[in-house]
């Protein structure tokens, strides 16, 4: 796997790929740099190596060249962030992209306007990417938010640098993390699976069934498989369809050896909302009208018990309606748990959406071992699928 590492940049224009899709306030203040951090390291390697970095990505989803989704809101914090002054290019093709690549020099960054100002992006258009590639001498993909998109920046624009493309620094780690969790990975595995619905998670299931050892099933997926095994589920949220999907999982677990876990109890409600009525009920006793709406505390304790002894942890969706505190008990609970075992030496990785908000609002994403910034990027890797941007840069 060839990354920036593994290149010299001196008086090289390197042209990335980042996903500096932020998002921005009423102001176009950006509300959270997050992104924009994370491409750092690889920007550094490069300016260090007294090479210029131009920066392309898209923020949004205009329709057109819309002001509102214009990049030049972003550069004041990128630059405060990257310690440069970041140069903008009002246009990302065309003879304002080419003169501004063309004056670029060691230490200097350019940032290009949003690229999907053009459809040509997303489309995958060859012509386009070609543009694009004419800019640079190497180009680098560190934008693992849309390495699951064939788009012209993402995964065309590979073809045209047969010998000087690679991985950035934040791309690198995504794979190096996940490969940690489904191919290299220290046994006892265990994966925790929350989140609303089983159909958004099957082939996720399905696939990391061949590598883990024990399989956390909870948030509303919960009661799919109660009511599929007979138990009362009152009004909790169930896909009926999905029931004998639901049999057939337990049933692979089995003949693929593992164990799997589901709540034993949950917190029910009497109501959707944060000042609801709440019991703790058995799972398969929830009474008409209620819902469960969080893993309760036996369920915890039985997770503890399996967290503690994984040496390496995958976590994608919550345990329970954490957005609302009254059900988010269990969620951060899980999420301290996972802080445990790895600072006991357990890898984690926490990816896909929700979790990744959870464990940020909750103050645990410095105790995980790795928190992904790619939610779709992440589920399409966890579901076994080669990514389009990653094989570009392999091939
Ligand atoms: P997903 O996008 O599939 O990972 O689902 C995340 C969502 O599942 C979050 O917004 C949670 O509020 C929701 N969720 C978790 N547990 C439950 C539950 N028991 N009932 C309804 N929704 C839930």
């Amino acid at each position: 796997m060839k990354t920036v590492q593994n290149f010299n940049f001196k008086d090289q224009k390197a042209i990335i790929r980042v996903d500096f899709n932020v998002p921005l306030d009423e102001n176009f203040n950006v509300t959270d740099a997050t992104r924009i951090e994370a491409a750092k390291p690889t920007i550094d390697k490069i300016l260090a190596d007294g090479g210029s970095v131009i920066l392309m990505s898209h923020l949004g989803r205009p329709k057109g060249k819309e002001d509102q989704y214009s990049l030049r809101h972003i550069v004041a914090k990128t630059s405060e962030i990257l310690g440069v002054n970041v140069i903008f290019a009002n246009d990302c093709r065309g003879d304002v992209a080419q003169q501004a690549a063309e004056n670029l020099k060691p230490g200097q960054v350019l940032l290009l306007e949003n690229l999907r100002f053009y459809k040509e992006e997303e489309a995958g258009d060859e012509n386009f990417a070609k543009e694009l590639a004419s800019l640079g001498d190497i180009y680098v993909n560190d934008a693992f938010g849309t390495a699951h998109r064939a788009h012209a920046s993402t995964t065309i624009i590979a073809q045209f640098f047969p010998n000087h493309k690679c991985f950035g620094i934040l791309l690198a780690k995504e794979i190096e993390s996940l490969n940690r969790v489904l191919n290299n990975s220290v046994k006892p595995v265990t994966a925790v699976l929350g989140g609303s619905k089983v159909s958004s998670k099957i082939t996720v299931i399905e696939n990391i069934l061949d590598k883990v050892d024990h399989m956390i099933i909870g948030g509303g997926m919960t009661f799919t498989f109660i009511k599929a095994l007979g138990g009362k589920i009152g009004n909790s949220i169930c896909e009926d369809d999905k029931q004998e999907l639901a049999l057939e999982i337990l049933h692979l677990a089995k003949q693929k050896n593992v164990q799997i876990h589901i709540p034993v109890d949950v917190v029910a409600a009497d109501a959707f909302a944060n000042n609801a009525n709440t019991q703790v009920v058995d799972v398969r006793e929830i009474p008409a009208g209620w819902q469960g709406l969080d893993a309760g505390p036996k369920s915890l304790e039985n997770f503890k018990e399996v967290i503690m002894k994984s040496k390496t942890i995958l976590w994608n969706g919550p345990l329970g309606v954490f957005e609302m505190e009254t059900f988010a008990k269990g969620t951060i609970e899980l999420g301290k748990d996972i802080a445990e075992a790895t600072a006991n030496g357990a890898f984690s990785l926490v990816g896909g959406g929700d979790s990744v908000a959870a464990v940020k609002q909750f103050g645990l994403e410095d105790q995980m071992s790795y928190v992904s910034t790619g939610g779709g990027a992440m589920l399409e890797m966890l579901e076994g699928k080669t990514l389009p941007g990653i094989a570009a840069i392999l091939n």
